[in-house]
């Protein structure tokens, strides 16, 4: 069984907490995307985890994980990532944790790029989280990148990262910064490429091997379908592929077919940093929200922008993700509200849409917004049936708006508040 398990909204939709749960039936959990531009948080029995760049799975015992090709991996954080859940008892080793000899390395410059960046842009800035993660994405399209695999062959990367340099300092000093020095990157990749360099392997090579034997392989992506470089809102999405069709390729077994796509949709929205976002909140209401929900972010700490769910944007999540079922999640973060707002269509020009648009149409788009019936505490509920009334009623609402089978809701952050649905 591959099963891929992708946001639907703009992140943050609780997919670390769903994967912990769900990955238990999987032998493999793949990363395939991104780096250490978001977080998961994971509550269970060991403690709190916040994973940037380490697949959930690792925090089960007999769980292989895997950080594909299509990831990029600042290995300094990485290093201190793994140090921090060993510290805590997790044990990592190169049995189960396994990074793709093709992934690419996120460096200090790529930071230094990003930061210098959005310090030039100012107020127009786009939000990054500063981590690098567009720099090296364009070096990697450049073909200016190092990989995992170059940490075996030091000699010829440090050739490799002189010419390189050479390049990437005409940036650099057109910032006004000092050039970035050979020997610093160096020591830096010596550093930390001989913390990581007994995990990278022929992870394609693993993979396929899994498949032929029937094992069953969950993919996790970080980030939700409206952050996808393509299909999201762009210029305001992430520099990768964040959607279930990619999880093959970013993993390492491109032609492999997935079975099965869960995506996680929240039972309102969040959403980080900059762009359009049609049902953002303000003021006391927004703040009643994101305190409610705890809507800070899991790797930068920045206050989420929240509002309410979002039905033009959440069905184009699920088609655009391909998704098979649903789960739905922080549902009791809604119990405070009297009554709950609904996006359940987009004005644009005077004119009323459900369709999902891009670009300047959707920079111009106003929700339009109905109210539901306060939904009533639903915290200790572990099956539908003690849902109250108003509260099935919104699930089943939310269901048939953006038109796919919702199988989980959860009800709080802990490993087992959720109710399953027949
Ligand atoms: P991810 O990036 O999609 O994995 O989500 P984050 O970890 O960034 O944000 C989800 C946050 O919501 C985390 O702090 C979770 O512990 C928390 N969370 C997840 N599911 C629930 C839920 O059902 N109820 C509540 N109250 N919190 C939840
Ligand atoms: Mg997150």
């Amino acid at each position: 069984m591959l099963t891929a398990i992708v946001g639907i909204n703009w992140g943050d939709e609780g997919k670390g907490r769903m994967v912990d749960l769900l990955s238990e039936k999987y032998d493999i959990i793949c990363r395939y995307q991104g780096g250490n531009n978001a977080g998961h948080t994971v509550i269970n029995e060991k403690g709190r985890f916040v994973l940037n760049l380490l697949p959930s799975g690792i925090l089960r015992e007999t769980t292989v994980n895997i950080m594909g090709n299509g990831m990029v991996v600042d290995i300094e954080h990485l290093t201190n990532e793994m140090k921090a859940l060993t510290d805590k008892g997790i044990s990592i080793t190169p049995d189960n944790l396994k990074i793709s000899e093709k992934a690419i390395v996120c460096l200090p410059y790529h930071k230094l790029q990003d930061i210098m960046e959005e310090d030039r842009l100012k107020d127009k800035k786009f939000g990054s989280t500063r981590r690098g993660i567009a720099p090296v994405y364009a070096d990697k399209y450049m073909k200016k990148a190092v990989r995992m695999e170059d940490l075996f062959h030091m000699d010829e990367l440090r050739e490799k990262m002189e010419e390189i340099l050479k390049w990437k300092n005409i940036t650099v000093k057109g910032y006004g910064h000092d050039e970035v020095a050979l020997d610093e990157m160096m020591n830096w990749l010596e550093e930390y490429g001989a913390a990581v360099r007994p995990f990278i392997t022929d992870v394609s090579g693993y993979l396929e091997k899994a498949v032929e034997s029937g094992r069953d392989i969950m993919f996790e992506a970080q980030l939700g379908a409206l952050r996808d470089i393509d299909f999201g809102i762009y210029p305001y999405t992430s520099s990768s592929q964040t959607l279930a069709a990619y999880a093959p390729i970013g993993s390492g077994i491109p032609g492999a077919k997935l079975d099965e796509t869960v995506g996680i949709m929240k039972a309102y929205s969040s959403c980080v940093g900059e762009g359009p976002f049609t049902v953002e909140m303000f003021g006391e209401e927004a703040d009643a929200l994101r305190t409610a929900g705890g809507e800070y972010g899991a790797a930068t700490g920045r206050p989420r922008r929240v509002g309410a769910f979002d039905v033009p944007a959440s069905r184009y999540g699920v088609k655009v993700q391909g998704a098979d079922i649903i789960a739905l999640t922080k549902l009791d973060v809604l119990s405070y509200m009297d009554r709950i707002p609904v996006c359940v269509a987009y004005e644009i020009d005077g004119e009323v849409t459900t369709e999902f648009p891009t670009g300047e149409r959707l920079n111009r788009a106003k929700p339009v917004i109905e109210y539901m019936e306060g939904i009533g505490d639903v915290s200790k509920c572990r099956t539908f049936d003690e849902f109250p009334e108003a509260a099935k009623k919104y699930v089943r609402f939310i269901e048939n708006a953006v038109g796919c089978r919702i199988k989980y809701v959860s009800v709080g952050a802990e490993r087992d508040e959720y109710v399953v649905l027949d």
